[in-house]
């Protein structure tokens, strides 16, 4: 039996027009009409489903979103199909079906012209165009566990954890300085999932193992940076200054500094700044370059940029005064004096 579809019922429609309202004010001032359909997975005597109702490239997922194009809009039909996963749907709570829906509206990107007037199509119906996700990984284990640092999924993993590690995974990170003492994790809820056993469930267990897996991993990768700059002295936090062997060190504020050490009539260039948890390390191949003011120079620029993405983004707490005082000594390095 193959995958079925039914249109959704007012319920269903009612939430989306919540939803659309109060997260996506301007498909609702375009009237943007969804065609709605409910999947059922194919099932077994039991009841049980035989397969997953909603695949995109191969991955089941709980809902997709698509722009129905402009021959299907001339033929009557709505400006987007939503499809949703009939089982999954009816197994969720209120908030985590209003998230969903958030969700698949986020594709939905309505265009504008060069006057900002919204830009339409031959039948009068908005123009849509599909937002793709602000992340999207792919990423294999095997390659992290056997390249760590130098596998792009290890490097996007640590990136994403700094800038984004509040909001991602709040829910994992125990309190600062808090004990055993921890609130219900994810684990317990897990357990309780087992019990009853469909292949959504099986699917959100999964995800969720994946999350907290993926959590672990952080902490991992966080522990193992934290071991080699120990061994390394690589951590301006950790350093006391000690320059490394030859290494002619300038420092940048407390926090940062650029090493220049003389070898085989090259000058190689290494350095380090952290603000917060935002880092900034020289690759683990040296640079190097003909004279000292040029290894200096690039070390400058490259710490110069990285401030300037960082102030971008917006300094919290204490990070400006770190900020300040790597400026200032960056100024002062830069300054005709030198
Ligand atoms: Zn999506």
């Amino acid at each position: 039996m193959p995958v079925t579809y039914e249109k959704a019922d007012h319920e269903v429609h009612s939430l989306i027009r919540r939803v659309m309202k109060q997260y996506h004010p301007d498909l609702a001032t375009l009237e943007v009409k969804l065609c709605v359909l409910m999947a059922n997975a194919p099932k077994d005597e039991h009841g049980q489903p035989l397969a997953p109702a909603i695949k995109l490239h191969g991955v089941p997922c709980a809902a997709t979103i698509q722009i129905l194009p402009y021959k299907q809009r001339a033929a009557g039909r709505e400006d987007a199909e939503l499809l949703i996963d009939a089982d999954q749907w009816k197994m969720s709570t209120d908030p985590q079906r209003e998230a969903l829906i958030d969700h698949e509206l986020m594709h939905l990107d309505p265009q504008r012209d060069e006057e900002g007037a919204w830009k339409s199509d031959d039948c009068g119906r908005p123009k849509l165009k599909t937002r793709h996700h602000d992340f999207d990984f792919g990423w294999f284990r095997a390659v992290a566990e056997r390249h760590a640092d130098a596998s792009g999924e290890v490097q996007q993993a640590k990136a994403f954890a700094d800038e984004n590690g509040q909001t991602f995974f709040g829910w994992a990170a125990p309190p600062a300085g808090a004990g055993i003492e921890q609130g219900p994790t994810p684990t317990v809820a897990m357990d309780k999932l087992n019990e009853i056993v469909t292949p959504e469930m099986q699917q959100a267990r999964e995800e969720a193992e994946r999350a907290q897996e993926y959590a672990d991993m952080m902490d991992a990768v966080e522990a193992a940076d934290r071991a080699e700059d120990d061994a390394t002295g690589a951590c301006p936090h950790l350093s006391d200054g000690e320059p490394a062997a030859k290494a002619d060190r300038v420092m940048l504020g407390e926090t940062a500094w650029i090493d220049i050490t003389h070898r085989d009539g090259k000058y190689e260039l290494a350095y380090a700044a952290n603000i917060g948890r935002q880092s900034l390390k020289s690759a683990e191949t040296p640079r190097t370059f003909n004279t000292r003011a040029d290894a200096m120079g690039a070390g400058i620029e490259d710490i110069d940029v990285w401030l300037g993405v960082l102030t971008q983004k917006g300094f919290r707490g204490g990070q400006q005064a770190q900020a300040d005082a790597i400026k200032a000594a960056l100024d002062d390095l830069l300054s005709p004096a030198h």
